[in-house]
């Protein structure tokens, strides 16, 4: 089978591989769709791997079973979770994966077949477009979601997204959906004008000097965002969305990055802020992702370009350069 190879220092290519086999508890997926991940840029461009690929998104027919799998059978159209659990503690009970002691992650997803954990396949309606299938049954809409279940409060009427990429524009949609209003905050005139596209009221294009959470301040009355949700991955923009945030609001981290200083007294107490983590999302909550696609979430319009396998190097160029939505890579 065809597989994306990244190598790093910004090289992919297509190898062989054979087709893996499933171990107890495991399935094999023949891919029809899988998705590009933001989080895969630090392996594309630093070290790459041995082998195969970060792919974690995607999409496709169930083809083969391991040993005691009932859940699932030959056939099945899924989409998977990457992150799966032991299968027995209270958080795998309740499809909480991700809090599992013993979590696994499923990663070389980029290849015409992968495998993945029977529990970590959420069985896909007929009638659900393969692009909306592996946006929702992964993180790229189940990040904003699972973040969505922490931002409840009907006093949130306005969210400033820092970083549009896959997960910021992501945001966009889903807390448009729940009736907020959006202020889109990036470096990229693309992604600028993507978030437009996709329901930001207020967009601020980052230059050189631009003080932004003054920016910020300037469209919410003086007072600042109620929720800044990080999304950037940068610490800069971190210590921005505590100071853009009103008094009394919230930060959200879901970009991953390296540790920054933050100050009790004057980030938090006394302001009274809270500061919130969101990570993946959790088995359990596929079927409110449904229901919301089902409701009019429009999670397709997050696709700018979808390609063949064969061009994968093309599909990641683009994405590193920062100009994209999701990237989708499709399989004969
Ligand atoms: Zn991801
Ligand atoms: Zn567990």
């Amino acid at each position: 089978m065809k597989i994306v190879h990244q190598k790093g220092n910004s090289e992919i290519v297509i190898a062989e591989a054979p087709i893996p086999t499933p171990g107890p508890g495991e399935v094999i997926v023949k891919t029809v769709v899988s998705a590009l991940c933001g989080s895969e840029l630090g392996t594309y461009r630093k070290e790459g791997l041995p082998s195969g690929n970060n792919g974690h998104e995607a999409a496709g027919i169930v083809s083969a079973l391991g040993e005691g799998v009932t859940t699932v059978k030959v056939g099945d159209k899924v989409g998977v979770s990457a992150i799966s659990g032991c299968g027995h503690c209270d958080y795998c009970a309740k499809g909480q994966y991700t809090w599992c002691d013993h979590f696994k992650f499923f990663g070389h997803m980029h290849a015409e077949y992968f495998k993945v954990d029977a529990i970590a396949c959420h069985q896909l309606p007929q009638d659900v477009p393969w692009e909306v299938s592996v946006l929702i049954t992964g993180d790229g809409l189940g990040v904003p979601f699972h973040t969505s279940t922490k931002l409840r409060s009907e006093e949130i009427k306005t969210i400033a997204v820092f970083g549009l990429g896959p997960i910021g524009l992501s945001e966009i949609i889903v807390q448009k959906h729940l009736g907020r209003k959006l202020i889109g905050v990036d470096r990229s005139a693309d992604r600028i004008e993507l978030a437009k596209k996709l329901g930001a009221t207020e967009t601020i294009l980052v230059t050189e000097g631009l003080d932004v959470p003054a920016a910020i301040k300037a469209l919410t009355g003086g007072k600042g965002a109620d929720v800044c949700i990080e999304a950037a991955g940068v610490p800069v923009t971190a210590k921005q969305c505590f100071l853009a945030v009103r008094k009394g609001g919230t930060v959200v981290f879901n970009g991953e990055q390296p540790a920054l200083p933050l100050s009790p007294s004057d980030d938090f107490i006394r302001r009274d802020i809270t500061a919130v983590g969101s990570w993946f999302y959790h088995f359990n909550e596929y079927p409110a992702m449904l229901e919301a696609y089902r409701k009019g979430l429009p999670v397709a319009s997050l696709v700018t370009h979808q390609f063949p396998i064969d061009q994968a190097a093309e599909a990641f160029r683009l994405m590193a350069d920062g100009k994209t939505g999701k990237v989708l890579l499709r399989y004969a």
